[in-house]
């Protein structure tokens, strides 16, 4: 790395803690920032967030006590617009980790071009283990906390882990009874009647689908003969399985956290989703084999979407990868160390900021349904998300064509290209 790249945090790739999503995209940022060449002052701009809050949260909860819990809002770029992105409740949740995932919004804004900065937040509370009361009203003193630096002109806040559509009715509610007006713009992802857009729920699993059609045309291949294996069966993993076998792939494993099931000659995904919903595992399903998860990343496959949570695929395991096209539903489920690894072994990656981009497309187009007053209907929302995957799929492979580079540090070039262009133009207020 070239001295005026070294950094604080990531200096060399190889001392780089694999498991830190922080340091791994750092590092990437670092690798495409120095490709880019991009001007020392741009640079020391973008690689920080702007802004970190901390907020200590005090939450009645069933038993009359109060419990104090910790959360964090961070900004991390506003240069294209308002800043964007998820909350997750959880235990583990951390800065370090909130701070990356940040990072992650405004480049996947910028690789599909919504006009959007990145942020992203959490606390540490386990939801398991509370009320829907106690849930409400931590959330709605949180959002309180949050009031002065959230609006649908300055940061949209959208549900992550553990978090959901009521959740973002509960901080609509409470930003708008502060508004003294109804403000369904502050969030995005709310129930359909409250403001929420058609088609937003599936919106991330139909992304992926929309990339994959592109991604396996490269190999000649069309759906029914390509093998797709998922990880995970959730909002990402489940809808996105389960749009594929609509689209007619031949799915041959998805998995939940428990494991994995594999059948080499397809698994009719509608009935062993259900099967799912009612037992809550795949155990006991009938004429397949069981898999641990982290044999079934190795299967043997055309097409792999890890849509499970980060870290799946390591310098580990890499090297054990079938696939030809690696679909990345999850946020960062690829460690930077297992990155060379895939191009040596010519895996085709669809990188995460660009795969799993459906998502906030489609809360980008919630947004400005709610600003206009105007809803569309789901296929209007379907078509514009297509369109918007299939160009920026297209951008990006051109983009990593005429740089001569792995499609992964493409996606960063070129969300760090459209953010650094626009800061520039804007210019630094220093
Ligand atoms: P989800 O909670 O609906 O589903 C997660 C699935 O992964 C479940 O089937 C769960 O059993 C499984 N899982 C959890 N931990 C696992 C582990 N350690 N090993 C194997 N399987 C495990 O979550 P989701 O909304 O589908 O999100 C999945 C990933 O996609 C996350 O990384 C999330 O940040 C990312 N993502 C989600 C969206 C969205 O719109 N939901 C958008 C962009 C990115």
């Amino acid at each position: 790395m070239a001295s005026m790249y070294s950094t604080t945090y990531v200096d060399d790739i190889r001392q780089i803690k694999e498991d830190n999503p922080f340091e791994s995209m750092m590092s990437r940022f670092d690798r495409a920032a120095q490709l880019l060449n991009l001007d020392p002052d741009l640079y020391a701009v973008l690689r920080v967030p702007n802004r970190e809050l901390k907020v200590y949260i005090p939450t009645r909860m069933d038993s009359g006590r109060i419990q104090v819990f910790e959360g964090y809002r961070v900004q991390h770029n506003f240069a294209r617009g308002p800043a964007k992105g998820g909350i997750r409740y959880a235990p583990d949740v951390s800065l370090d980790e909130v701070r990356a995932l940040a990072a992650w919004m405004t480049w996947k804004c910028a690789v599909v071009n919504v006009p959007f900065g990145g942020a992203k937040g959490g606390i540490i509370c386990d939801p398991q283990q509370m009320s829907t009361g106690e849930l409400e009203r931590m959330t709605r003193r949180y959002a309180a906390e949050l009031l002065d630096f959230i609006g649908p002109e300055k940061d949209v806040p959208a549900p992550d882990m553990n978090t959901n559509e009521q959740t973002m009715a509960w901080i609509m509610d409470t930003y708008s009874m502060h508004a003294r007006h109804t403000v369904t713009a502050v969030v995005t992802g709310k129930p359909i009647d409250l403001g929420g857009s058609s088609g937003r729920r599936e919106a991330t699993g139909r992304g992926i689908l929309f990339v994959v059609n592109e991604a396996i045309k490269r190999f000649k291949m069309t759906p029914s003969e390509t093998r797709v294996v998922v990880q995970g069966s959730g909002n990402v993993g489940g809808i996105g399985a389960q749009l594929m076998h609509e689209a007619g792939y031949k799915v041959v494993a998805i998995s939940d956290i428990h494991g994995g099931i594999y059948n080499p000659n397809g698994i009719d995904i509608p009935t062993a989703l259900q099967y799912l919903r009612t037992t809550r595992s795949f155990e006991g399903y009938e004429g397949v084999e069981f898999v641990n998860n982290q044999e079934l990343l190795e299967l043997d496959c055309d097409v792999l979407v890890p849509a499970a949570t980060e870290n799946q695929i390591t310098s580990q395991n890499a090297d054990k990868l079938k696939c030809k096209v690696l679909a990345e539903g999850a946020n960062g489920p690829t460690t930077a160390s297992a990155d060379e690894i895939l191009h040596q072994k010519g895996i085709f990656v669809v990188p995460d900021i660009l795969a799993n981009a459906g998502g906030v497309t489609v809360s980008y187009f919630e947004w400005v349904q709610d600003r206009m007053g105007y809803f569309w209907p789901e296929d209007v929302v379907n078509e514009r998300l297509s369109h918007k995957m299939v160009a920026s799929f297209n951008d990006l492979c051109r983009y990593a064509d005429a740089h001569s580079v792995d499609t992964r540090t493409a996606a960063y070039m070129l969300a760090i290209d459209r953010v650094a262009y626009d800061t520039r133009m804007r210019g630094i207020y220093a």
